[in-house]
């Protein structure tokens, strides 16, 4: 992104923070070099993430992924998610975008499904929505759902899961309680229950997260998805939390935002 200079420059810094989201480097919102961690083409990480099997004994879900989550791509998304660096959103929804690209031809075919593959959002928690005041995953869906469309196939974002304050301690819980309790959290939005999306013959789903860490909150968006007769075929997320024994290194530079 150039230096910005002139006369608005003073009033823009008011409103933007002039430094990079990951290094604070002054001028740009992330600098080509922090901007670097982000993978020249999506990647397969299902394999790492414990908790994306079916609870009820399905295969894992294949997820992709636009970088190891680490370095600068998590301080990027860190400043993005809890540091205010709102205007990051442009650039990773673009971002999920051209990821999602990346994985069309993996994606699994139409079959018995019909209409335009959905495009959900993971919900935010109570806490992050109250906190944030907006729900920083739905661009990056429209993003995504905008970029397929564009390229030919039909696809529709959905901000139509929700997650409900906690009602149960996880404190004693296993990991499949945990998973159970999770997926009892997350339901359909009350004014997506009647969506023609929703409805009749199964629709092909994308989701959409920001970090993949053990897969838990996918494995129960699936779930709710499934439940509502949908069919999740694969997730995309921005960065996922890499194996131990994961070297970095020997990737391509991504341009920065501009
Ligand atoms: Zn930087």
């Amino acid at each position: 992104m150039p230096r910005r200079t002139g006369p608005l420059a003073d009033l823009i810094d008011l409103v933007l923070p002039a430094c990079c989201a990951a290094c604070q480097d002054p001028g740009v919102v992330l600098c080509a070099d922090c901007a670097s961690g982000w993978w020249p083409a999506p990647r397969r990480r299902d394999q790492d993430a414990p908790r994306l099997d079916r609870l009820d004994g399905g295969g894992p879900l294949p997820v992709w992924a636009a970088a190891d989550y680490q370095g600068a791509v998590r301080r990027t998304v860190l400043a993005w998610k809890d540091g205010g660096r709102l205007e990051l959103t442009r650039w990773l929804a673009a971002l999920a975008g051209e990821t999602a690209l990346g994985v069309r031809a993996d994606l699994p075919g139409r079959g018995p499904h019909r209409g335009a593959l959905l495009v959900v959002p993971a919900p935010p928690s109570a806490a992050g929505r109250r906190r944030r005041g907006e729900d920083l995953l739905r661009p990056l869906a429209v993003a995504v759902a905008a970029g397929l469309t564009a390229t030919g196939l039909p696809a529709l974002p959905l901000p139509c899961l929700r997650t409900r304050r906690a009602h149960r301690d996880q404190v004693g819980l296993g990991l499949r309680g945990r998973d159970a309790n999770l997926a009892d959290r997350i339901a359909v939005r009350h004014r997506f229950r009647g969506h023609p999306a929703l409805l009749g013959a199964p629709h092909r789903v994308l989701l959409i997260d920001d970090v993949l860490t053990t897969g838990a909150t996918l494995a129960a968006c699936r779930r709710v998805l499934d439940a509502a007769g949908q069919s999740v075929v694969a997730a995309l997320v921005l960065a996922a939390t890499p194996p131990p024994t994961h070297r970095s290194g020997g990737v391509e530079p991504r341009a920065a935002p501009g």
